[in-house]
């Protein structure tokens, strides 16, 4: 019998820093997992654009760099970044025009606590499973649509706008989306964070949606929370939360917590999604390109394998993708862990023992 493997072309995006490391360290997995996978195989865009780019041409995107991406069924990116370089003009030419252009409305991070890992906090030591959250992160507006000016600049007058645009089209495809992943989830709860008490126009308006979105799904136990309150709860009482979703900032600043909780801001994953699949997803760890451990080999690799995974799992391959996090547990259980999990191991050597794993396991 003759079987076809599924090709798919992902376009690379290392980045800058610990960005080039994870992803190296991601596509060495991945080419693993489709090897003994059997069922696909990868052809890789390698896409170099970084900060040295932008010191180049003034852009971290090259003209025509948005087509050349929309050739690809999915995007795997590291970090962009780096000293030299103010973090708001990397953010806003590179990351956030792709999360624009590519119509990636929705930021889903996932969060639990790995087999072999352990959160700071004791409650979750004693049940690793207390903790097991879906972040659903509006990814197109809101505090970051990019709208606001300065006036008076550089003068003792100088004032800065920032202001947050909320759309109903936007916040209604946003809950929708969360409301559909907590349907699909085994404890149907979904947690919406606003701060309606404290800004009345487009908070509101989330909360507005939410009654109504929720109206239709009567199968999902749905709760609101101020995002102050929000974070005291998932620090005490983490069981209490499953699926959650918020605003583009809201949502940044719970899922660094929420990482934190986990284990380890190296650990955690993201999907930037266009749920249409009208054009490519992109899936980034959250981590930035820290510079401070940059080059050492000393970076987690986690966060790209789980962000692999989820890559994987949107491109149809689910049983493919459990079994690189099965892989990943598997290896850090077995003491594969890096520094900032307590561990002593270097990111090539729990490459190197997540790639023996998939091997075992065929
Ligand atoms: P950004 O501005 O993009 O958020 P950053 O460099 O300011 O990036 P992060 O890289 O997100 O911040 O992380 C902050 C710190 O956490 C890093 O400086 C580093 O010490 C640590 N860290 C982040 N990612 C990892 C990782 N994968 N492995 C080990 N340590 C990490
Ligand atoms: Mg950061």
């Amino acid at each position: 019998i003759r079987t076809t493997a599924r090709l798919y072309r992902i376009a690379s995006i290392p980045g800058d820093g610990i960005g080039t490391e994870t992803t190296d360290a991601a596509v060495q997995v991945l080419e693993k997992l489709a090897e003994v996978s059997g069922k696909f195989a990868f052809e890789w865009d390698h896409v170099d654009w970084n900060s040295k780019t932008y010191r180049e041409i003034g852009s971290y995107i090259p003209p025509g760099g948005i087509e050349r991406l929309k050739k690809s069924d999915a995007i795997f990116f590291g970090a962009c970044g780096w000293p030299d370089i103010p973090d708001h003009i990397s953010l806003w030419s590179l990351i956030l025009p792709l999360r624009h252009r590519l119509n990636q409305y929705v930021n889903v991070r996932p969060t639990r606590i790995l087999r072999g890992t352990s959160s700071p906090l004791s409650s979750c030591v004693a049940d690793p499973s207390a903790l097991d959250w879906v972040i659903v992160r509006e990814n197109s507006e809101g505090e970051y649509a990019g709208q606001g000016g300065t006036t008076h600049a550089g003068t003792p007058l100088a004032v800065g706008t920032e202001v947050a645009i909320f759309t109903r089209p936007g916040i209604e495809r946003v809950m929708r989306f969360a409301f559909d992943t907590a349907a699909g989830r085994p404890r149907k709860l979904l947690t919406m964070v606003t701060k309606s008490n404290a800004q009345r126009h487009g908070m509101v308006l989330w909360d507005a949606v939410y009654d109504e979105v929720r109206a239709e799904y009567p199968d999902v136990a749905a709760d609101r929370m101020l995002v102050d309150a929000m974070t005291c709860r998932m620090v005490l009482r983490p069981r209490s939360l499953d699926t959650i979703v918020a605003t583009n900032l809201h949502a940044d600043i719970l899922s660094d917590l929420a990482a934190a909780l986990a284990g380890s801001i190296g650990i955690a994953p993201s999907s930037n999604l266009d749920p249409t699949r009208e054009n490519p997803s992109m899936f980034e760890p959250i981590h930035g390109s820290a510079p401070d451990i940059a080059g050492k080999g000393v970076a987690n690799p986690v966060g790209a394998f789980w962000s692999a995974a989820e890559m994987v799992r949107w491109l149809g391959q689910g049983e493919a993708a459990d079994r690189l996090m099965e892989a990943v547990e598997n290896a850090a259980a077995k003491g594969a862990r890096t520094k900032d999990l307590g561990g002593q191991s270097g990111t090539k050597e729990v490459t190197d023992a997540v790639c023996k794993e998939l091997e075992g396991m065929t």
